[in-house]
């Protein structure tokens, strides 16, 4: 391709990012191609905010692009994790164009939209519903935005549960569901608003006032919610929606529909099924998001994460059996950042599956020193089951390239892996088993359906959460809950460890409760790979309280 020419804006769309993932460069076909809303790009924008000027996508087909970017970039700058050539340029499809994405040699990322042959004009409506579209949707916020002292509130909607719908009752019934929103959505406007459909099950209204964009959405969310026949079904679902209003929100389209946007997140975040209208406070929160999520990029490329290991102790022999890989990230600035903090944000915008493949590869390498009846643990999160080959495949290579047997490992799942794609789920978890890995339920007793959970696999360790365990010195029925899940998984078969374990007396009622395994700050907070050697030797007279006296290295 004729880089100039492209730059030029006639060969193709062509965006450059910096290895930050921060715009150096979009040209003019690129801004048509992508339905641009608002000013001109900005050099030194971050990708996600572009994105979101983006008019031509939906919050999906963002997030694709995110997590691409981001997954060339750490494959191609992280030698630590490991390097795939194939990997560097990638093709996505989108509705009516594609988008190549192409790793350029420690410069960053080159997204080009080739322009096939209509030469990059879009029809502005959308066939399925006979709304408008996203281009119709920019023309019209555009003219409203234009008029000087204009007034005009944006409403976005996003269905609840239609995915759902869409994946159990198939796709065409998903298609006559969204042409029945559509038509709900026509009868409840007035002459002068503009409806469109975004892309899947996204829509907007512009409305041409402010002030009755309230009660509009109150009516929607009550509306949509009402039981649809289609086809013979009956469905549910619901909508959420976020209102921006012009101009006491923001004056300008990519603005308007940016705040409109983090009002709808906050209307998701809430629980689904309500509106909210934007508020001053959410771009502060976005803001806090943008810098940890550059950070964590930053992280992943240069390396600053490590391990952290916690004995499990198992209570019959009093010896440490194995350890729980823990991840950790010193940040230069913000110090020691735990999980907690970033492993949301790394699963929301896909970098989890790197990290996540490079905390495989690094726990299975240090297990293979540790005598061979010690195994290890490693916590996989959801995200990474939603693509099962290749945590398959990660597997596979951490186990092949540390020469560590399948039978030392054990994976850490949480409640909520199963409860998406739950066959596909199984499947994997199937086949980790066929490798002799084990698979124990984390976090056991926070989640939804724990016991029917505990019947559809068949776990070989359960994991009772800490919050049981801090209340065993209480009144309020730790003891009693801890008791019973351990007769539970007793009688499933399945091995039974207590989480938190702080004091001797939680460790004295776990022992007498029927819990083959403990963890926790009492034997050991968890502690650098060098000092596993240490905990493993065992101190003579208690092992536990000598393993106490050597929890002092990790400041969680
Ligand atoms: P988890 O898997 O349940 O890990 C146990 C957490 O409890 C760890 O927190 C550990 O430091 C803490 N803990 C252990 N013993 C005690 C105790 O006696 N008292 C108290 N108060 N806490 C104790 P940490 O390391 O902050 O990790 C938090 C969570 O982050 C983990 O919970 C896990 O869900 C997630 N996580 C950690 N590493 C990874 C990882 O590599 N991948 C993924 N996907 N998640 C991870
Ligand atoms: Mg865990
Ligand atoms: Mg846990």
């Amino acid at each position: 391709m004729a880089l100039r020419a492209a730059l030029l804006g006639v060969a193709e769309g062509v965006i450059l990012l910096d290895p930050d993932l921060r715009l150096i460069l979009c040209n003019a076909a690129a801004r048509r191609r992508l339905g641009w809303v608002g000013g001109s790009p900005r050099r030194g924008l971050a990708l996600t905010t572009m994105l979101e000027h983006a008019g031509a996508l939906d919050t999906a087909e963002r997030m694709t692009i995110r997590e691409h970017c981001a997954a060339l970039l750490a494959e191609g700058a992280m030698p630590a994790i490991g390097r795939d050539s194939a990997a560097a340029e990638k093709e996505l499809a989108f509705g009516d164009f594609a988008m190549r994405l192409r790793w350029l040699d420690g410069q960053g990322v080159m997204l080009s939209i080739p322009m096939g042959g209509d030469g990059g004009e879009v029809a502005l409506r959308d066939p399925l519903t006979g709304l408008g579209n996203r281009r119709a949707f920019q023309a019209a916020l555009a003219a409203a935005l234009a008029r000087p002292e204009t007034e005009a509130a944006l409403l976005l909607l996003d269905l609840d549960r239609f995915k759902h719908v869409n994946d159990s009752l198939g796709h065409p019934v998903g298609d006559a569901l969204l042409r029945l929103v559509a038509q709900r959505l026509r009868a409840s406007l007035r002459g002068g608003d503009t409806l469109v459909r975004l892309g899947g099950d996204e829509f907007a209204i512009l409305l041409p006032r402010a002030e009755g964009a309230e009660p509009l959405a109150e009516r929607l969310v009550d509306l949509l919610s009402r039981p649809y026949l289609v086809e013979g079904h009956l469905a549910n679902i619901g909508v959420s929606i976020g209102i921006a209003r012009a101009p006491a929100d923001a004056a300008e389209g990519g603005m308007l529909l940016r705040r409109a946007d983090l009002a709808l997140y906050a209307a998701k975040a809430a629980g689904r099924r309500q509106f909210c209208l934007f508020r001053p406070e959410m771009d502060a929160r976005a803001q806090a998001r943008q810098a940890l999520e550059t950070d964590l990029r930053r992280a992943v490329a240069l390396g600053q994460f490590h391990l952290h290991y916690q004995p499990l102790l198992e209570v019959a022999s009093n010896e440490v059996i194995g350890f729980e890989a823990l991840l950790r990230w010193e940040h230069p600035a913000r110090g020691m950042v735990p999980p907690a903090e970033f492993i949301p944000l790394a699963e929301e915008v896909g970098l989890i599956v790197p990290i996540g493949e490079w905390v495989l590869r690094q726990a299975c390498r240090t297990a293979a020193s540790w005598p061979e009846t010690v195994l290890v643990a490693v916590n996989v999160s959801p995200v990474q089951f939603a693509d099962g080959a290749r945590l398959l495949r990660a597997v596979d290579e951490a186990l092949a390239s540390a020469g560590l047997s399948g039978t030392r490992l054990e994976i850490e799942i949480t409640e909520s892996v199963l409860l998406r794609d739950a066959a596909e789920t199984l499947a994997t978890l199937h086949d980790l088993r066929g490798r002799g890995v084990r698979i124990a339920m984390d976090d056991f007793g926070t989640g939804y359906s724990s016991l029917s959970q505990l019947r559809s696999f068949p776990f070989d360790k359960i994991k009772i959460d800490r919050s049981f365990v801090s209340e065993i010195e209480g009144e309020s029925g730790g003891k009693a809950v801890v008791r019973a899940i351990a007769a539970l998984g007793a009688s499933l078969g399945m091995t039974v460890t207590v989480e938190g374990v702080e004091t001797e007396a939680q460790a004295a009622f776990v022992a007498t409760s029927g819990g083959h395994q403990m963890q926790g700050y009492l034997i050991s907070r968890p502690v650098p790979s060098d000092a596993v050697a240490a905990l493993l030797a065992g101190r003579p007279a208690s092992a536990r309280a000598g393993l106490a006296r050597t929890a002092s290295s990790d400041g969680a």
